[in-house]
């Protein structure tokens, strides 16, 4: 806070496609969609109208006890989208929606959902949760105890309920020592045989011994943003959602930052055929414009809180803007953009042409790795590649390299000294060989 202190904040008044405009005229491309939100653009001309109409007609109106006409469209198309993926199990389709305002609430929803279901299902028995090394889940108390960042635990120790965790599928940083999975040939490490996976399997049988079986398994799927965008191996939430099926956990996929198209497909789970029973879904919904969020879930789940008025079964969850009319609107304006060719065609392009910039990284000996998921990449920076060896925290380099692409026109913000890009769909391979190049000058000067 004190380095925040310090210096004037850039300022920003105004936003056009993938560019942003700060308060002194200079202009900066979004480099990472305004921390992972923003989906077609600033300004984008069919949200706006969608936005102004729903404006002519109500902006908000509780949802408790009351329904509205967006929220319940919105509901539908979500059922619809969560639902399209491969090889989907009927009996286990998302059914139902649950509206909240921000990602840390969609994650609270669920796992308040998960507790209350397992308490019912086995009364007397108290619910465990696991997660994965270094989670993060949002900063509500029940978020951040699902989560497994060692500073976060610090410094809110008291308040927190305790859960347990797999180590995460770190490949760059293996805890096995392993290569990675497809580089079987790798010769300075020994041949990976899915220690990591052999892990959730030992640590739920362990739990099954003690009597009582995990609740509900929590994963980012794909990749973990805020633990430093890890991206996990080909296979490995198959794996782990197979494990957590097979001894009778409910899954939560938590797609805030993977969804709406992030990592390819419309949601992570879908690219490895994982059918959760719990989503959380929020930061893209909007398409980056209102907060809101959405927690999904089957309709055994939804079952288990439908009982006489006098047992008072209920949900006991519900925000004041809850299903809120305008972010709804929004949603489904993005929501509709999202599902057209044109969308998933420039999407491919930005992916593609992402993945062959960042190749010309790999010749600083800065960068130790370049790990990339769909729209979703991260530079992890390194004091050299050969040795893997941490900056010192005090060096701040994430934060300064960061600095060093605000100078070049590029705004994005680090996770410890892995420097995150992840732009707007919208944004042109021009801009995204700009970004790159930013990255490219900042990583040269600072390290
Ligand atoms: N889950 C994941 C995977 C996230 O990346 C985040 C935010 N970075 C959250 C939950 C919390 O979302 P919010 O900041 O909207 O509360």
């Amino acid at each position: 806070m004190r380095d925040w202190l310090k210096r004037e904040p850039i300022v920003i008044v105004e936003g056009k496609g993938a560019v942003l405009r700060d308060a002194g005229g200079n202009k900066y491309l979004d480099g990472n969609s305004s921390i992972w939100t923003n989906l077609h653009g600033h300004r984008h001309p069919k949200i706006n109208a969608v936005l102004r109409h729903q404006l002519g007609q109500i902006a908000h109106s509780s949802a408790l006890g009351l329904a509205n006409r967006p929220a319940s469209f919105l509901a539908r198309q979500l059922i619809h989208a969560a639902n399209s993926g491969p090889a989907q199990n009927p009996g286990r389709a998302l059914r139902r929606v649950f509206f909240s305002d921000d990602g840390s609430t969609a994650v609270e929803a669920a796992l308040k959902m998960a507790h209350q279901f397992a308490c019912r299902a086995r009364p007397g028995k108290e619910p465990k949760f696991l997660a994965v090394g270094g989670a993060y889940h949002g900063d509500t108390i029940g978020a951040v105890s699902l989560g497994h960042i060692d500073l976060f635990h610090r410094a809110y120790g008291g308040l927190l309920f305790k859960s347990d965790s797999v180590p995460s599928p770190y490949c760059y940083r293996c805890p096995f020592n392993r290569a990675k999975p497809e580089r079987a040939d790798a010769r300075q490490y020994r041949r990976c045989h899915w220690e990591c996976a052999g892990r959730v399997e030992q640590k739920f049988s362990a739990r099954e011994k003690k009597g009582n079986a995990y609740a509900a398994f929590i994963v980012e799927p794909l990749m973990q943003g805020a633990a430093g965008m890890i991206a996990h191996p080909e296979g490995w939430l198959h794996r782990a959602a197979a494990i957590a099926r097979s001894h009778g956990a409910l899954l939560i996929a938590d797609e805030v930052m993977t969804g709406f198209g992030r990592s390819g497909p419309l949601f992570a789970c879908h690219q490895e055929s994982v059918q959760p029973d719990l989503m959380a879904l929020a930061k893209g919904m909007t398409g980056g414009y209102l907060p809101m969020a959405a927690t999904l879930t089957t309709q055994r789940v939804f079952d288990a809180f439908l009982g006489r008025h006098e047992e008072f079964k209920t949900f006991h969850h519900g925000h004041s803007y809850t299903a809120n009319q305008l972010g709804a609107a929004a949603s489904l304006a993005s929501l509709d953009l999202l599902q057209s060719r044109q969308s998933a065609k420039a999407r491919r392009i930005l992916e593609k042409t992402l993945r062959a910039e960042l190749e010309s990284l790999w010749s600083l000996p800065a960068v130790g790795d370049i790990r990339q998921v769909g729209l979703m990449a991260g530079v992890e920076l390194v004091k050299h590649w050969e040795t893997r060896e941490r900056f010192p925290a005090r060096q701040r380099v994430g934060i300064r390299v960061c600095e060093a692409m605000a100078r070049r026109g590029v705004l994005t913000r680090p996770v410890g000294d892995v420097v995150v890009l992840m732009p707007p769909y919208c944004t042109t391979p021009a801009q995204a060989r700009r970004m790159v190049a930013a990255l490219r000058d900042a990583v040269a000067e600072v390290c």
